[in-house]
């Protein structure tokens, strides 16, 4: 746009480009970004729930990625369209707050949008049926306080929360050993939290993976690991109560820095400058076992000669350790790192109860596992897996299983899964959409009616016919007054959901309610989209 002057001296406008914009205007503006909205949520209903399909994406530089997480699909999906977009956002924010249920959000949101596009072609203006939508939602939502039962856990009871864990990873790819997987994740959870304050802060756990081994190789340390071995294989592997200097100077005898040259004539010679050498050496070991350190680590290396010297000299050390790990390590054990030979001293040391050396059978593979730090309760899951795909994956699926957990810390209410809680906001709200005199009602029964979406994909999912399942599931809540039957997706022959230990928390469902609510509002109160063409300004 330019503002000018006619030879009068009056302003006016000129709007440039007015063919370069594309515009799109009420119905057909709902119409246009609906049916973005439920493609995507059509992509991602194959994935939900125990028989969940994984998808498989490939990076335009061949790197390929296996996930059932929804956060992480939408995310590495490339959409251009604005409304994909915020569908893509919708995940990612549950997963920020919750951790889990980012492919259920997104299915329940499409299918609100769906119902709402029957609704808008039978004439009804959208900003009633977000009104309406939003009574439904608030109905919901207090409806599953309602059906929502506590779990009684303590630090001596965890088989609560392993279980509610399994739940969550029961759709990934570790459900072999989801409850070796979970009880890791419950440990490491209860490892760091306060229970009293219900404080968790996943900060300090860490989620390590290296491929080579099993998945059930996966293991939790208690401190700290570094993707390194003791330098020699003959120094001992496991120091207790270990004083540790931490070098970032070579730690081997100095080297001229310009560039002199030594001229040996004889052989009596070459032997003295050696023994000159290695004395150094020796004292340099002196000196660091003088402070009363037991482990040295190092950034630099040191050569074969220097490492047989050490072990001689009972220190054992690790080299080539990374500037970053070994902040890590100091910060852990309160030691501070050395950067000139001269100031090796006791106070800079740091401290650990136990470190180890770890390996893998007969692979050469190992990592040094630093525990019982003073200042940290940081603790690694350390995930092995078949190739790196199944590593990120799995470390994915326990970082659902340590949301879950952190959540229930939180607040122990959960709700039961299988689709049953939908299920019966969706009996709750249809019977109370019955009092709504005015013609918000439609719009409160197609929330209903969206709610099916879940437990619907559920089914199909399982490969079980999903309307005549939903329906007998619906029919058996309402004669039996029983809110925990849901879709049995394991066949087990029993559709009760608490006999089955399927669990969800009631702040996971929650949210999920509450932000496609919010989203799907969002998108039926676009009702003009223009695009600016290049050059337009
Ligand atoms: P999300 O990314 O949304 O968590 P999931 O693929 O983990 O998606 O699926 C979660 C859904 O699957 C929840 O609705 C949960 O109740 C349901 N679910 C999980 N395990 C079972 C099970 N064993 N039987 C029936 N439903 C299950």
């Amino acid at each position: 746009m330019s503002l000018v002057f006619d030879e009068y001296g009056n302003p006016f406008i000129v709007i440039r480009d007015q063919q370069a914009k594309e515009r799109l205007r009420g119905i057909e503006a709902h119409r246009s970004h609906i049916l973005a909205a439920k493609t995507i949520s059509n992509i991602m209903k194959s994935s939900l729930g125990p028989k969940g399909m994984d998808k498989m994406m490939v990076s335009q530089d061949g790197e390929v990625l296996v996930t059932n997480d929804g956060a992480t699909i939408l995310e590495n999906m490339q959409v251009d369209n604005q409304i994909a977009k915020l569908m893509v956002q919708l995940s990612k924010s549950q997963d920020d707050e919750i951790g889990d249920g980012t492919t259920g959000v997104v299915v329940l949101a499409g299918s609100l949008l769906e119902q709402a596009e029957q609704l808008i072609e039978k004439g009804i203006h959208p900003c009633r049926i977000y009104e309406g939508y939003e009574t439904a939602c608030k109905i919901a939502t207090e409806h599953l306080k309602t059906i929502s039962d506590s779990i009684e856990f303590s630090k001596d009871n965890i088989e609560p929360l392993i279980k509610t864990a399994m739940t969550c990873l029961g759709s990934k790819i570790v459900n072999r050993f989801h409850r070796q997987m979970s009880e890791i994740a419950v440990k490491a959870v209860i490892s760091v939290a306060d229970l009293e304050r219900k404080d968790v802060n996943l900060e300090n756990i860490k989620l390590e993976g290296k491929e080579g081994g099993k998945l059930e190789d996966t293991q939790l340390v208690k401190g700290i690991i570094i993707d390194k071995g003791i330098s020699h294989p003959q120094m001992p592997k496991i120091i207790k109560d270990a004083k540790i200097c931490l070098l970032t100077c070579p730690f081997e005898p100095p080297k001229p820095k310009t560039k002199n040259s030594i001229e040996i004539t004889k052989a009596e010679d070459f032997k003295v400058l050696g023994e000159i050498e290695q004395k150094y050496f020796t004292d340099m070991v002196e000196k660091v076992k003088a402070t009363g350190a037991n482990l040295v680590i190092c950034q630099w290396g040191f050569d074969d000669e220097a490492n047989h010297l050490l072990l001689q000299n009972n220190l054992p050390a690790v080299r080539w350790v990374g500037g970053l790990d070994l902040e890590k390590i100091a910060m852990a054990t309160g030691g501070r790192i050395v950067a000139r030979f001269e100031d090796v001293s006791a106070d800079k040391l740091g401290r650990a109860g136990l470190v180890r050396e770890v390996g893998f059978g007969t692979t050469q593979d190992r990592y040094l596992s630093i525990e019982d730090c003073p200042n940290t309760n940081a603790v690694t899951i350390f995930v092995r897996g078949g190739n790196k795909m199944i590593v990120e994956e799995a470390k994915r699926s326990i970082h659902d299983a340590l949301c879950v957990t952190r959540n229930l810390i939180r607040d122990n209410r959960v709700i039961y899964g299988g689709g049953s809680s939908e299920i019966s906001c969706g009996l709750k709200i249809s019977a109370m959409a019955d009092d709504i005199a005015s013609i918000e009602q439609y719009a409160v029964r197609a929330f209903a009616d969206a709610l099916d979406a879940i437990p619907l994909a559920l089914a199909e999912n399982s490969g079980l016919p999903s309307i005549e399942s939903l329906s007998t599931v619906k029919a058996m809540q309402i004669k039996e007054k029983n809110p925990r039957l849901g879709i049995d997706c394991n066949h087990r022959d029993t559709n009760d959901m608490k006999a089955q230990h399927v669990f969800d928390t009631l702040p996971g469902k929650t949210q999920q309610f509450l932000l496609a609510n919010q989203v799907v509002k969002m998108i039926l109160k676009i009702d003009d989209i223009i695009k600016m063409g290049p050059g337009a300004d």
